[in-house]
């Protein structure tokens, strides 16, 4: 979602008559979009500010410092009065970057962290110029409040946008060279437009969407995973074959710690009907290790959770304590080594199940959408319907598709021979 953010942020100083530059040596604005969730990610805001100080700019005059996203949310002030930065603009308020940039400009104050009932999207101009795999926000905030989480407070409570403005904006993504659309969202499969719609009638809307080939979404909550998504999953060509289901903890007794509304069993088995609409879906989850109380004998049911389901790939962390959430404040917090212990097991763990699904990958032929170029002369980086990087060799573009036959496959990525160019 940052990175969606940061082109939407783009794309507003451009309409300002601004340009995009790689090198900071060149720029009059930088603009640091950040994330809160964990301490680490908010720490590095600092180290970062600190960095930009040190760049001479354009013409030899400093570059202005615009802290956006949840850190800025979080902090507010604090940021100003720590790192002295000349804009701090919430997530919810990038719509008003340009007026907090010329603000600035004039030695104004320039600080908003409001989280205004009227969307910003409406704000925002036009796309333009995108990459064949896109980003499209479709609902933003969570109303969870799991006990270790700050996203409750930083994006504020859910929203979803409307329907059409949605549609239309896939539309504009797919006129500027998107081929592939990721929809987003704290929790995706929350989308619905007041009216008994949901996140699958968004997508069967934008299956007709000429010239978009695939679909996919995340972040999804195990308990808005409604029957009508798990069926689109079976009729929907376009949306790939792939969920994004964090579950963080196999025990239910941590699960309840952390407010998570669903059980271990709950989740194995909305995932067994997720596998009976759609055989070959890959799956990926998000966990979290050493959260406080978590015994080793909890910690390793955990461990048996992922050996239950065989992830295709997955994202773990080690518990971060957040200010203001009730985990936070809760004894037993689990010794730091303890948790790197315990993250190093499951790593280990789902790493060896990504290759394993990788390994069983090989002699597959699927389509491939060409996303940049590799490493190498003539090798072509793209990604399988399983969300698998494959490299391909030959006199391809950005935004090809191609009929690939998986052929080898390392822990990471797997090595594909091109049949043809697919059909639109
Ligand atoms: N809404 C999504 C997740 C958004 S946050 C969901 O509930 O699935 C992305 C991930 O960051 C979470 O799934 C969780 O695994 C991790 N995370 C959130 N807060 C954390 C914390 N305090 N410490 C460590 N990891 C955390
Ligand atoms: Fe955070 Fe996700 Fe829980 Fe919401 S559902 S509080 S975003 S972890």
């Amino acid at each position: 979602m940052n990175v969606y953010d940061g082109e939407r942020m783009a794309e507003l100083m451009a309409a300002e008559g601004m340009v995009a530059t790689d090198d900071a040596n060149a720029a009059d604005l930088v603009v640091l979009n950040t994330c809160h969730i964990r301490e680490k990610a908010t720490e590095k805001v600092y180290s970062d500010i600190g960095r930009v100080r040190k760049v001479a700019g354009a013409e030899g005059r400093a570059p202005m410092i615009a802290v956006a996203g949840c850190v800025a949310q979080a902090e507010g002030e604090e940021i100003v009065r720590r790192a002295k930065v000349d804009v701090v603009v919430g997530p919810q308020a990038y719509h008003n970057l340009p007026k907090l940039v010329a603000a600035a400009a004039k030695g104004e104050a320039a600080l908003d962290t409001d989280m205004p009932l009227a969307s910003k999207f409406g704000a925002l101009p036009a796309r333009r110029n995108v990459a064949p795999g896109a980003f499209l926000t479709v609902q933003e905030g969570c109303d969870k409040f799991c006990t270790y989480c700050v996203v409750p407070y930083t994006r504020g409570a859910e929203i979803s946008r409307p329907f059409a403005a949605i549609v239309d904006e896939a539309k504009a993504l797919v006129d500027a060279g998107a081929r592939e659309i990721t929809l987003l969202g704290q929790n995706v499969n929350a989308w619905s437009d007041g009216d008994g719609r949901g996140l699958h009638d968004l997508i069967r809307a934008l299956d007709r969407v000429p010239g978009l080939a695939r679909i996919r979404y995340t972040t999804s909550h195990p308990n808005d995973m409604a029957q009508g998504l798990i069926d689109a999953h079976r009729d929907v060509e376009s949306l790939m074959p792939f969920l994004h289901l964090p579950v963080q903890a196999g025990s239910d007794r941590v699960l309840r710690a952390m407010n998570r509304q669903h059980t271990r069993n709950g989740y194995l088995r909305l995932l067994d009907r997720m596998r009976a609409a759609r055989p070959d879906i890959a799956l990926s989850g998000d966990f979290i290790v050493g959260f406080p109380g978590e015994t080793e004998a909890e910690f390793a049911e955990t461990l048996s959770l992922v050996d239950a389901v065989g992830y295709a790939q997955a994202y773990s962390f080690k518990y971060s304590p957040r200010p203001g959430t009730p985990a936070a404040t809760l004894g037993e917090q689990v010794a730091a080594e303890v948790m790197d212990e315990r993250l190093q097991r499951l790593q280990a763990a789902l790493q060896r199940d990504q290759a394993a699904f990788n390994a069983a990958s090989v002699g597959r032929t699927c389509r491939v959408l060409i996303e940049r170029k590799g490493k190498r002369d003539g090798q072509w980086l793209g990604k399988s319907p399983w969300l698998q990087s494959v490299h391909v060799v030959g006199p391809h573009a950005i935004g090809d598709m191609l009929d690939v036959t998986l052929v080898e496959a390392g822990p990471l990525s797997l090595t594909g021979e091109v049949r043809a160019l697919a059909a639109a």
